[in-house]
């Protein structure tokens, strides 16, 4: 489990990041649809909003001249020179018009019908001309009213494609007296429709055949046919609208708005698609910007949030591992707990039941020897008796086999009564008490003045300790070590040395001679009861003393052991441990 995922890890970082990517990738699409849109819609809103702006534009100024013209063609002045024939006067008040009408440049009063009166600038050639041929006479005689005539080619130098207002003049009675005819500069639509212009976008107007009136581009001084453009048929039709195409000249995509306007004209916006849609087109990039930045960070969060998840799982794996790991030492422990247990339970029954062996076979020992005594006492005290009354009856030979029963008889008792002692230690044994060493050692040396003296034996003993023990048994001890180490000498004067200093195990006693010394493969047997490496002929004994020392030293928790080299004498040591008052 932890291998594959570990495995796995980059796949599930890639799953995570998509899990989050692609809803964002989702919902970015959505949104930038739905924004890009709304913000074309915006667009075009705003493109038609700001080309109506224009037309009204174009139409109050025409309007505006229009209503100039109609307050000066009813001056009293005029209509007066007009009946008197006065063009002199007539021209000077057009001069003045003419000054106060910035984009006028020429203006002209005819007669009722359309012979030329008066003009300014001063045209001497067309004074007296008929122009009832024109539409803007046609137009005004129509319903007299003022007429903003169709666009046509100007016959005299410079030649310009060009329209004219025409407004009629009528005296105090409502007569026609005549018709003011103003002509508009050639920059006229261009000083309208020019600040329109933006980045590269531009308004042009054409007349109601689909010629260009105003071209930022060309140049009116002859008629330039746009009717086959999309958007100057529309607005031929009357239409209004939106077109998208291509520029015919620079091949951009553009957008063509066009409207109607009065008089039979018609414009036409023309704006690269990139400008109307500007706004959208930076609104997707931010957009664009946008949801990379938030994959990006996604990215980052999938990943860490991954690194996180991993190093979590991993901890918990880990953590399981340890768990288990714990429990099955906790298991082991238990287990090896409860054998020890069990073991020791074993032990402690194999203990009691070998006390138990151990102290029957004691009170057997003790049983077996105090009985044997009643019936061996009686065979000696009886074969003592036969030895004194009837040992003249006995020849040589006889009294030799009575002296070797006598004999046997004593040993066997000697035998008996030393067995007899060795089973009383464990039952008959005194309490510990505080005992001094020293004392314990003078008595015992005292109890073996007579063997000692006999072998003019040399004791000495360094100062003894005052210990726990039980003191009688620790006297036997001592009288059975010293007694061996004066018996077991060939030496002339034995010297015997006793000391005790302080080891690990407690005191440390030993008892040194300088005797016959013993071969190391003996040192444990001579402790096994009734275990001898002499004959009694050569150390008499029974060989039962250092038995009773190792079970005395044992009762006291102690070990008794013998060092030897066979001719330069031994050591015996043994320990007893330290012990509280209180036991
Ligand atoms: P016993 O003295 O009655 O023979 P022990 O049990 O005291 O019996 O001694 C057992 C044997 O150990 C002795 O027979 C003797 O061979 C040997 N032994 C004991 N003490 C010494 C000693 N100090 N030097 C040499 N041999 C010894």
């Amino acid at each position: 489990m932890k291998k594959w995922l570990l495995e796995k890890r980059w796949r599930i970082v890639l799953a995570g990041f998509l899990t989050v990517a692609l809803p964002l990738v989702g919902i970015t699409i959505f949104v930038y649809l739905q924004v890009i849109s709304q913000f074309k819609e915006l667009g075009l809103e705003e493109n038609q909003a700001f080309f109506n702006l224009a037309a009204y534009h174009l139409e109050e100024r025409i309007n505006n001249d229009i209503s100039a013209g109609t307050i000066f063609a009813s001056r009293p002045q005029i209509i007066e020179a007009l009946e008197k024939g006065d063009g002199v006067t007539a021209r000077a008040h057009l001069r003045d018009l003419i000054q106060n009408l910035p984009n006028m440049e020429r203006a002209a009063i005819t007669l009722p019908k359309a012979v030329m009166f008066a003009e300014y600038p001063e045209n001497p050639e067309a004074l007296g001309m008929d122009f009832s041929f024109r539409d803007w006479y046609q137009g005004v005689s129509k319903k007299w009213v003022p007429y903003v005539s169709d666009f046509f080619l100007r016959e005299v130098q410079p030649r310009r494609y060009l329209f004219v207002i025409a407004v009629p003049i009528r005296d105090q009675s409502g007569k026609i007296a005549g018709v003011l005819v103003l002509q508009p500069k050639e920059d006229y639509l261009k000083n309208v429709l020019g600040p329109m212009h933006t980045g590269k976008s531009f308004i042009y107007a054409v007349d109601r055949h689909g010629n260009l009136i105003y071209h930022p581009e060309y140049r009116l001084d002859r008629i330039v046919d746009f009717s086959k453009i999309q958007a100057v048929d529309g607005v031929k039709r009357g239409l209004t609208g939106t077109k998208q195409g291509l520029d015919p000249i620079s091949n951009e995509p553009i957008i063509s708005t066009f409207r109607p306007v009065k008089w039979g004209w018609g414009l036409v916006m023309q704006r690269p698609v990139k400008e109307v849609f500007h706004r959208a087109r930076e609104i997707a990039v931010g957009l664009v910007l946008l949801a990379a930045a938030f994959l990006v960070l996604g990215g980052i969060a999938a990943y860490k949030g991954a690194g996180l998840l991993f190093s979590s799982h991993r901890l918990s794996l880990e953590l399981r591992e340890k768990e288990i790991y714990e429990r099955e030492m906790k298991e082991k422990l238990r287990t090896e707990l409860d054998e020890h247990l069990r073991t020791g339970r074993k032990l402690a029954e194999t203990m009691a039941e070998l006390e138990r062996s151990n102290r029957e076979l004691e009170q057997y020992a003790y049983v077996a020897s105090h009985d044997l005594q009643e019936p061996l006492r009686k065979i000696t005290s009886f074969i003592s008796l036969l030895e004194k009354r009837y040992k003249d009856s006995f020849d040589e030979e006889g009294v030799k086999y009575l002296h070797y029963v006598v004999d046997g008889a004593k040993r066997m008792q000697t035998l008996i009564n030393d067995l007899l002692a060795y089973s009383r230690l464990g039952t008959q044994g005194k309490p510990f008490l505080r005992t001094d060493c020293n004392e314990v050692l003078d008595r015992v040396l005292a109890d073996l003045d007579k063997p000692i003296k006999n072998r003019g034996a040399d004791i000495t003993h360094d100062a003894l300790p005052t210990l726990m023990a039980d003191e009688l048994q620790l006297g036997q001890v001592f009288q059975n070590l010293v007694a061996n180490a004066v018996k077991f000498c060939r030496d002339p004067r034995p010297r015997i040395h006793i000391s005790a200093k302080r080891g690990a195990e407690g005191w440390l006693f030993s008892v040194s001679d300088n005797g016959i010394g013993i071969k190391e493969e003996f040192f444990d047997r001579i402790f096994v009861m009734f275990q001898r490496l002499h004959t009694r002929a050569e150390y008499p004994g029974t060989g039962i003393g250092l038995a009773v020392c190792k079970k005395i030293i044992e009762r006291h928790g102690g070990r008794i052991w013998a060092e030897s080299e066979a001719g330069k004498g031994s050591t015996f040591y043994f320990t007893i441990p330290d012990r509280q008052a209180s036991k």
